[in-house]
């Protein structure tokens, strides 16, 4: 059987290890338009900050590694696939040295294409020092503008405006940091858990702007101005982070995609097309907390699904089990970590929806230190599931996250939290885990609305 592997950094890479280690022997032909494979993205702001010194080691495979997993692997850098024909089993390939063209034929092909930063429709977005992030060649950009910087905005309130913004604070660099809407991580987080982060930004010196639209770019040799719906900013460059969108233009028209682009799949990770399966950026999750599908680029996602489509390409056999999309941030000395949905998104998705705030220490206050933990837990008030939850704390409570996303996964409800058995010793917690306390106040605020 000869597989076709279209793009390889998460979720091409992790399928093709899959394949192979099933079945080494197998034909699999990897195209890749970059020059190098599996970059952890997640990195860049590490790097930027001068915690990881070396770009170079965030990558995790290589070419040769992967074509030493088997006699017929062929790995095509620099090579684009460029047009698709799905009935035919066949796609057009570029190299993109040569300029020599070609057709590959498959019997299964996967679709790993992911996703690419979201331009948006504002002038004077595509100059020099306006800057996006995605990939090594975006962090190498940003880290040599930044050398000479002494102002750099960032524009967009996500998780990678909120890294970059917090790196560059470190770095001594003056932030001006703009943001659409008027939370930060609005994705992630509710009111109350957002203020903590943007009070924390300020505190070290992040010149915030929130519920500011950024209209137009504009930039001469040494600057970049931003104007806005409130004001004009000037800055030694700007680095544009709004989002991510699928890169699916590959096979628009020949499997079924969703209004947003993104790939719609099967519990096997296989498209409309039975013999095309597809994972990570370019694919829609199936949202636990919904029961729907949702567009949550994240690389948890990606290496997930792209070894389950390694897995089902040669038989469906594994079926995915959907994302809560749960994930975890640095915030200087605090950790922020969110699983499912905010009482925002609940609501917006038309689902009865309550929230609890509690803040709460994590162990006894006889102990030496201890810290606060600020959570929030939102719940069906029908069924009383749990549906959503962030955390915020200087103690490390990202298993915690871990932990209400598997319960949101099985259903759980907040009486399930209540009182579930969690251990007590006074170096980890109370005889009351933090958890039970947070589950108890959901319950008490549930029945007292009843
Ligand atoms: C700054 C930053 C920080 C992040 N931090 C986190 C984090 O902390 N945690 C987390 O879970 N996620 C994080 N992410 C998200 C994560 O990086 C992505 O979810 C992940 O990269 C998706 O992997 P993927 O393989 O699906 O797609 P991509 O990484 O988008 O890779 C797709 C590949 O396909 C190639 N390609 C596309 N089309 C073609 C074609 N036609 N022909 C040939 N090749 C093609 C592209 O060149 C690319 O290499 C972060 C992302 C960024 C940018």
């Amino acid at each position: 059987m000869k597989i076709a592997v279209v793009g390889c950094t998460h979720a091409g890479t992790a399928a093709v290890h899959q394949i192979l280690a099933a079945q080494p022997d197998a034909q699999v032909d990897i195209f890749e338009r970059r020059a190098d494979i599996s970059f952890l993205s997640c990195g860049i702001a590490l790097y930027l900050e001068g915690m990881v010194p070396k770009l170079e080691s965030m990558f995790y495979d290589s070419p040769e590694g992967l074509a030493q997993l088997g006699p017929n692997v062929h790995v095509h850098l620099q090579h684009d696939v460029t047009a698709l024909d799905a009935h035919f089993h066949r796609f057009e390939v570029q190299n993109m040295v040569t300029g020599e063209t070609f057709t590959q034929d498959y019997d299964k092909l996967i679709v790993t294409t992911g996703s690419y930063p979201v331009v948006p429709p504002i002038q004077g977005v595509s100059l020099p020092r306006i800057l996006l992030c995605k990939n090594a060649d975006d962090a190498r950009a940003i880290k040599e503008t930044a050398k000479e910087a002494e102002t750099i905005a960032i524009v967009g309130g996500g998780y990678i405006g909120v890294e970059l913004a917090e790196a560059y604070s470190r770095t001594g660099h003056h932030v001006l940091f703009i943001n659409g809407v008027h939370r930060l991580l609005s994705h992630y987080v509710d009111e109350p858990i957002g203020k903590l982060i943007e009070a924390e930004l300020n505190q070290h010196g992040v010149d915030t702007h929130l519920n500011e639209v950024a209209l137009q770019f504009d930039s001469d040799e040494s600057h970049a101005y931003i104007r806005t719906d409130k004001t004009e900013h000037t800055a030694d460059f700007a680095v544009v982070c709004v989002g991510f969108q699928p890169m699916t233009e590959l096979v628009e028209g020949q499997i079924a995609t969703n209004p947003d682009g993104s790939i719609h799949v099967n519990d096997y990770m296989q498209t409309s097309d039975p013999d095309i399966y597809a994972a990570g950026d370019a694919v829609a999750v199936h949202f636990n907390p919904t029961g729907r599908d949702a567009y949550a680029p994240l690389a948890t996602n990606a290496v997930r699904q792209g070894k389950l489509a390694g897995i089902n390409v040669l038989g469906n056999r594994v079926k995915y089990m959907g994302t809560q999309s749960t994930s975890a941030m640095r915030v200087y000395n605090h950790t922020l970590a969110c699983t499912g949905l905010t009482l925002d998104h609940a609501l917006r998705a038309k689902l009865p929806a309550a929230a609890v705030t509690l803040k709460e220490n994590y162990r006894p206050e006889f102990m030496p230190s201890t810290a606060p933990i600020t959570m929030r837990l939102v719940y069906n008030t029908d069924n009383r599931r749990i549906l959503g939850a962030q955390l915020y704390s200087k103690y490390d409570i990202v298993q915690s996250a871990n932990l209400l996303s598997v319960m949101i996964q099985n259903k759980n409800t907040i009486d399930d939290l209540a009182y579930v058995d969690m251990l007590f010793n006074p170096h980890y917690n109370k005889p009351w885990n933090y958890l039970n306390l947070l589950g108890q106040a959901a319950v008490e605020q549930a029945d007292r609305a009843q």
